[in-house]
């Protein structure tokens, strides 16, 4: 399979210049590399710019309502095990009205992925603040700047129990790239956070500013991929403001993993019931 296989051929209608196109590049080159069917493939965004990008893959794909992404992709991974499910979409989109979900998705770590294209403005609605703007952020919406302090998405990742969580750039597309295939074969769930420029409505975030001020995760790591300490020491030293693998944990167990070993252990404690019976009964509760 090539890139352009899992491309639906409609042309892009962000504006020129916009992050989220070497987002959906990232994309579309890393399940290509990774060799994933298109008809296992299973692309789940929600509203906002970036909610495009469902429509511009060639594999199963739904374009959500606002924030609802994740239960809808959190749905089709449970329903059929087999696919590789991507969820994606903006910051309003996973750390405003989606937040809940996002926490929970974190917290169920069920094996699957979620890539949040940071831009820190609302760009559908023309320049609305967005939880990850700056306080004094200015738009035409908000002249006299936004009051309120950011969510930092890392932190709230890791308080969460994050099993893998990683940040990346527009401009830095082979890392994004490496980063993306490394998320989708983590066995459980995967948070790529992008800070994917919005050159239309956010003239303070842009990508020289992110290339002066980005740092690589792997220079300010000091202990184990794995410790969530160690992770939280890497954007407190960087203010958030670097690329790279923040955290991996593989031990952590998937939903998946767990759901198995509790029906295993279920069976085990119902003498003289064999595993068919079993699961019929329980069936017949979940009715
Ligand atoms: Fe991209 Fe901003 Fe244009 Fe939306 S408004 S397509 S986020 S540049």
């Amino acid at each position: 399979m090539e890139l352009k296989d899992y491309s639906s051929g409609l042309n892009p209608t962000w504006c020129k210049g916009c992050g989220d196109f070497s987002v959906l590049r990232s994309l579309q080159t890393a399940v290509a590399r990774l060799e994933i069917a298109r008809e296992n493939l299973a692309v789940v965004s929600g509203i906002g710019c970036s909610g495009r990008i469902s429509g511009y893959m060639n594999a199963y794909s739904f374009h959500s309502v606002h924030g609802r992404s994740l239960p809808v992709a959190q749905g089709i991974k449970l329903s059929n095990s087999k696919l590789s499910v991507i969820a994606a979409g903006g910051d309003g989109d996973g750390f405003a009205i989606g937040t809940s979900h996002t926490i929970h998705a974190i917290r169920r770590n069920i094996d699957m992925t979620y890539i949040v294209m940071n831009n820190q403005v609302y760009g559908l609605t023309k320049g609305h603040v967005s939880p990850v703007s700056h306080q004094g952020f200015q738009t035409k919406m908000t002249p006299n700047g936004s009051v309120d302090m950011p969510i930092e998405p890392g932190m709230l990742a890791l308080g969460a129990g994050i099993s893998f969580y990683a940040q990346g750039f527009s401009a830095y597309q082979e890392e994004l790239i490496e980063m993306i295939m490394q998320a989708i074969q983590h066995p459980g769930f995967s948070l790529v956070q992008v800070f994917s420029p919005c050159v239309t409505y956010n003239k303070v975030n842009t990508y020289q500013w992110f290339r002066d001020k980005l740092q690589r995760a792997e220079d300010l790591r000091e202990g184990s991929i794995s410790d969530h300490m160690t992770a939280a020491d890497i954007l407190t030293k960087s203010k958030g403001l670097c690329t790279g693998i923040i955290i991996q944990n593989k031990n952590k167990p998937s939903y998946h993993t767990l759901h198995n070993e509790k029906d295993e252990s279920l069976v085990s404690q119902q003498p003289g019931i064999s595993e068919k019976e079993f699961h019929q009964l329980t069936k017949a509760y979940m009715v």
